[in-house]
Formats: structure tokens, C-alpha cells, sequence
């Protein structure tokens, strides 16, 4: 069985005591034990060292993003070996605002996802269509593309969380339906079997993220291929307890 995992992406969020506040909430909450779900929430880098100080050591920490490879002259990005030297286990990579207003191409994401997993971090790598990718009909060869730029640079897929995040349900309030959702994620878990291998296919997690909310979650999280969330705009907020407890 694949453990449920629960990420919050903070994005570019946050003052020091709002960051405070919402650790303390987290800290207190009932959740379910941590072989039920693994929780881990990102805020940006400068809040990473505070966060990771005063978390509850049953949740994780994971940075929004690294250099492609090893640090030096590329001013304004922070490496995979400071996240290592700082104690950050994960790193969020290929996030569809990354790959859209900064060009990150599937390539790029794909070095990137190789080069943190060579470092020793675990990755939530991210990959999605836009609205008129959807409409177009071409959503599945789309994720496929960016799944196989990672699959082509990476053998090792223990480390590796897939979070399918479509980009027109990212901060627009307009949830992927369970069944668009399961639909996806189980064309990923296909492309995986056909591409990688069956032990990585039935054992990668593959999470949804886009508008989930604490009132949406619990009927995606019963879907058979839909192993837990990336939340954005909802992790900020104490609902993002009740989404740790939908774990399945
Ligand atoms: P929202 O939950 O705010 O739609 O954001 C989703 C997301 O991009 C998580 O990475």
C-alpha cells in the first residue's frame, strides 16, 4: 500500500509570525499517526530554517525549489547540497508556475529532479496541462511528456512523490472532479508501468494538487490512484488539518 502523503505548498507566502502561527496550529492538531500519512509543508526559503526549528518532528520540511546543479556563480538560487547542509529532506521541483512564468522546460524540471535525488533529497516533482491542453484533448500526452523527461534521467523512483497539479485548477477555486482526477492519475500510473517498471508504477505516490480545499478532499481521496494532495492556498489555513485527516 502507498502511504497517503499531504504536502502544503506555502508559494511565496508569509511574514515571520504569520509562519509562527501557522506552525503552532499544526503542531497541536490531532492527525492520523505517521505510518497513515506522511505530512510535509513548504514555505519559502527563508522561513525554512525557523519552520524546520519549531515543527512538530512528525511532519517535514521541503524547499519550493533548487539549482540544477552544483552551487557557484548562478546568483539568486539556492542549491540541492545547501538544502542537504540545512537538514531539508524534500524539494518540491517542476511546479507549474515555475514552469510557466520562469520557462522551466520538461528538460530542465528533469535535470533538476536527477541532480536533488543524486544529492540525497526526495522530490515532489510536479507536472500538469494548461486549460487549453485540456481542451485540445492533449492532457495525457502532456503529463506524459513531463513524466518522461524525469523517467529519462531518473532510475531510482524510491525518492520521487508525482503531484499531477492540472494548471486551471490551481488557485482558481475549480477542483479537478474525482473521476478527471482518478482519470489522470491512473493514465500516469499506465505510463509508468509501460515505461519504468511495475514495482515503480504500483508503489509511486501520485498526488493531486489544484483547489483542494478541506470540504473537496475526502471524496478525491477515495479514488484508487489518488494518493494524496499538494494544497496551496488551503495550507495556509486551519482547514488544512482537516486534509491531513482525509488520508485514506
Ligand atoms: P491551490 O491549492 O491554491 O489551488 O494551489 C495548488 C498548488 O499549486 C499546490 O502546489
Amino acid at each position: 500500500a502507498r502511504k497517503f502523503f499531504i504536502g502544503g505548498n506555502w508559494k511565496c507566502n508569509g511574514t515571520t509570525e504569520e509562519v509562527k502561527k501557522i506552525v503552532a496550529t499544526l503542531n497541536e492538531a490531532q492527525v492520523p499517526p505517521h505510518d497513515v500519512v506522511e505530512v510535509v509543508v513548504s514555505p519559502p526559503f527563508v522561513f525554512l530554517p525557523l519552520v524546520k526549528s519549531l515543527l512538530r518532528p512528525d511532519f517535514h520540511v521541503a524547499a519550493q525549489n533548487c539549482w540544477v546543479k552544483k552551487g557557484g556563480a548562478y546568483t539568486g538560487e539556492v542549491s540541492a547540497e545547501m538544502l542537504v547542509n540545512l537538514g531539508i529532506p524534500w524539494v518540491i521541483l517542476g511546479h507549474s508556475e515555475r514552469r510557466l512564468i520562469l520557462n522551466e522546460s520538461n528538460e530542465f524540471v528533469g535535470d533538476k529532479v536527477a541532480y536533488a535525488l543524486a544529492q540525497g533529497l526526495k522530490v515532489i516533482a510536479c507536472v500538469g496541462e494548461t486549460l487549453e491542453q485540456r481542451e485540445s484533448g492533449s492532457t495525457v500526452n502532456v503529463v506524459a511528456a513531463q513524466t518522461k523527461a524525469i523517467a529519462e534521467r531518473v532510475s531510482n523512483w524510491a525518492n520521487v512523490v508525482l503531484a499531477y497539479e492540472p494548471v486551471w485548477a490551481i488557485g482558481t477555486g475549480k477542483v479537478a472532479t474525482p473521476a478527471q482526477a482518478q482519470e489522470v492519475h491512473s493514465e500516469l500510473r499506465k505510463w509508468l508501468h509501460a515505461n519504468t517498471s511495475s514495482e515503480v508504477a504500483a508503489t509511486t505516490r501520485i498526488i493531486y494538487g489544484g483547489s483542494v480545499n478541506g470540504a473537496n478532499c475526502k471524496e478525491l481521496a477515495v479514488q484508487p490512484d489518488v494518493d494524496g494532495f499538494l494544497v496551496g492556498g488551503a495550507s495556509l489555513k486551519p482547514e488544512f488539518i482537516d486534509i491531513i485527516k482525509s488520508a485514506q
